[in-house]
């Protein structure tokens, strides 16, 4: 095993461990969580390395490195998920190879994706993402709809050909009055998908938790959990 191969298995171990306690904590089956491991700022091979390992969720939030690397990585058996703000101009890009799109805040993107998905023939799954800390009709600095955006927005992808309304997703807010407390902010998320739900069933993802917040996300109700650091370590640079 190389170097890299064993610090990754080794940190993937950690992690899997840090779910099934939360899971247990929580009165969960841990196959109710769902680990998605962040690989931005690091190269394709190490997407190789954790796909080897058994990773099947990937997700990147810049078209510009993921494009690559997902075309490097077309034999391995993955889901990648985008999940970085996402301009129009990139969207053709983003669906030749994104599984799940976990970045939807506002109508223009839902049009875009919706006619390049019907242009490629594929079926794009949707997030909603939810700034927690956006002012209504706004969006949030980090990308995300307000919670009154919401309903509108689902309705909208839901109606759309080409895409498949699959969840809603949030980043811990930094600030307003969820700021450090991410277990508030997670289940304020998962009641917002539980009424999501009554109108679009199948829409069953709640995709919350990263590295330093993934116990609070698992307590309150995520399915999906996003890990970057904790699996590939502190990121070389800004992403
Ligand atoms: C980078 C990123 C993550 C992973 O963050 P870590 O702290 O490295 O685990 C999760 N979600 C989104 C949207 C991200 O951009």
């Amino acid at each position: 095993m190389t170097d890299r191969k064993h610090e990754l298995a080794v940190n993937l171990a950690k992690v899997e461990e840090r779910i099934t306690a939360a899971c247990a904590a929580a009165g969960r089956p841990r196959e109710d969580v769902t680990l998605i491991v962040v690989t931005k700022t690091y190269p394709a091979d190490d997407v190789r390395i954790l796909s080897g390992l058994g990773v099947r969720h990937v997700a990147e939030n810049r078209d510009q490195d993921a494009a690559p690397k997902a075309a490097a990585c077309a034999d391995l058996s993955l889901s990648w998920h985008f999940v970085g703000q996402l301009q129009t101009n990139k969207v053709r890009s983003v669906v030749g190879y994104a599984d799940v799109v976990q970045s939807v805040d506002r109508a223009r993107l839902v049009t875009a994706l919706s006619r390049e998905a019907v242009r490629a023939g594929r079926e794009v799954g949707c997030l909603v993402q939810v700034a927690l800390d956006a002012a209504e009709g706004a969006r949030g600095e980090r990308g995300g709809v307000s919670p009154a955006g919401i309903e509108e927005l689902a309705e909208l992808v839901a109606g759309s050909d080409g895409l498949r309304l699959d969840g809603l997703m949030t980043v811990a807010p930094l600030t307003g009055e969820y700021a450090g407390r991410p277990q508030a902010a997670f289940e304020r998320l998962a009641d917002v998908a539980t009424r999501v739900r009554r109108t679009h069933p199948a829409a069953t993802m709640v995709s919350a938790g990263m590295s330093a917040d993934l116990e609070q996300a698992v307590a309150a109700g995520a399915t999906h959990v996003r890990v970057g650091t904790a699996v590939l370590g502190v990121r070389p640079r800004l992403g």
